[in-house]
């Protein structure tokens, strides 16, 4: 009965052994990471982040000198935009204009002179609207699809009589009132997430430093800049 004790002692010796040095591991492990963190390194356990989507979109424009910096910058930035372009401001403009289709930008309808479509009558409305299509199919070759309702403000009445897509905005760091680039870009940094849509004025030198700074700033956190119908798409 003796070599069965033996086994036995021999049994649970080697259950401790296996015992403490797996408590040996973890400790080890839980030390590498806590070293990992303290470094500001990333520790190796953290999985590895989705891609988040955001669009730009610029309201008011073109504009004959802040458009051209703006659209410098996001060609320096490999980064597309969308336009939603005002009617009247398309004569004399028609060299930007081309310059934003050919650079992959998306160019949007957003009236012919700024009106608030909800309180136009629907013929004025859709006059508005389809003068502006015309205008900016004349320079670039493109209808466009979308529109921006200046004042974020659609008529109703205008679903059965205009076939475009409705495109308003999540974030909107109010540039045109404050005229600030700081606060324009801690306002969209405070609010952006995965698929948001900035409201911005490429108008106003400012807002474009502001977008610029702010393509720097979420592309080091991983964000992909897309047009609002990739957006839309998803
Ligand atoms: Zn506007």
């Amino acid at each position: 009965m003796k070599w069965k004790n033996v086994l036995l002692c021999a049994l649970v010796c080697v259950l401790n052994g296996c015992l403490i040095l797996g408590l040996f591991t973890i400790q080890r492990e839980i030390g590498v990471g806590d070293l990992a963190a303290d470094s500001g390194e990333v520790a190796p356990f953290t999985k590895e982040e989705e891609t988040k989507y955001v669009a730009l979109t610029f309201d008011d424009g073109p504009h004959a000198r802040y458009t051209e910096e703006l659209l410098d910058g996001l060609k320096e930035r490999g980064v597309r935009a969308t336009f939603f372009l005002i009617g009247k401001s398309i004569e004399g403009n028609e060299d930007v204009i081309k310059r934003m289709s050919q650079e992959g930008h998306l160019i949007g309808n957003h009236t012919y002179s700024h009106v608030q479509l909800s309180k136009e009558t629907v013929e004025s409305a859709v006059q508005e609207i389809e003068k502006t299509n015309q205008e900016i199919f004349a320079v670039t070759g493109k209808v466009p699809e979308y529109i921006r309702p200046p004042f974020g403000s659609w008529n109703s009445k205008l679903d059965d009589q205009v076939e475009m897509t409705v495109v308003l905005w999540t974030v909107d760091p109010l540039d045109w009132k404050t005229q600030n680039t700081q606060y324009v870009v801690n306002h969209i940094k405070k609010n952006v997430k995965n698929n948001s849509i900035i409201l911005l004025h490429d108008v106003y030198k400012t807002s474009v430093q502001a977008a610029l700074e702010i393509v720097d700033c979420l592309q080091e956190e991983g964000y992909e800049f897309v047009t609002v119908d990739e957006l839309m798409l998803e």
